[in-house]
């Protein structure tokens, strides 16, 4: 099995089977995945802000840096969304129908986008970069894990200006080096190919 078989699993809407299928996926996946009573405990301690316009996942306590924040579940899909996650050189997660939009379970959904940010993706998971206090928003930079966007956006980062994201293909090479430390290997070996 692979970690396509463990996504495709993860459809039911009750915990329990969620917790088998988070069992399975750290059976299946490599070496360093976290523990299922890893992945639970940062479940409790996410928070889903829709209390504005800006909608956000916050942390609900504190995370500290190298420690685990999410792990995506959702169906994978060879194209890109608005609201998938790419994971591979052709994968992407997308959001469960199954899975209520406000369930934790579905909270990666509310990952914001910053050119300084606290997360960022190894795979399916997502671990703390910096020390993420409680309440903070938690964010991951779009561009280590996207190729192309599906919605090309202006950031409103706070950092950057108001650069344009596009993805990893779109990046000058200066800010591709710059990423060189959190960036998905499919996308540098996907940019190496075509260079
Ligand atoms: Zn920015």
């Amino acid at each position: 099995m692979s970690l396509l078989t463990t996504l495709r699993g993860q459809r039911s809407g009750d915990s329990s089977a969620s917790d088998k299928s988070l069992a399975s996926a750290t059976a299946l996946a490599p070496a360093n995945s976290p523990s299922v009573s890893r992945i639970l405990r940062a479940r409790r301690s996410l928070h889903i802000d829709c209390s504005s316009d800006h909608r956000c996942l916050r942390a609900g306590s504190r995370f500290e840096a190298g420690e685990v924040v999410l792990v995506l579940e959702g169906l994978l899909s060879d194209t890109p969304s608005r609201y998938s996650v790419q994971v591979g050189a052709d994968l992407h997660v997308q959001p469960a129908p199954g899975i209520p939009e406000d369930s934790v379970r579905a909270a990666w959904r509310f990952l914001n986008h910053s050119c300084q940010p606290n997360a960022a993706f190894r795979g399916p998971v997502l671990t703390a970069l910096t020390a993420i206090d409680p309440g903070d928003e938690i964010t991951f930079d779009y561009n280590t894990t996207e190729a192309v966007m599906a919605e090309p956006f202006t950031c409103r980062c706070g950092h950057c200006g108001g650069r344009v994201i596009g993805g990893y293909s779109n990046l000058a090479s200066a800010d591709r080096k710059r990423l060189a430390g959190t960036v998905a290997s499919y996308l540098v070996e996907r940019q190496t190919r075509s260079s």
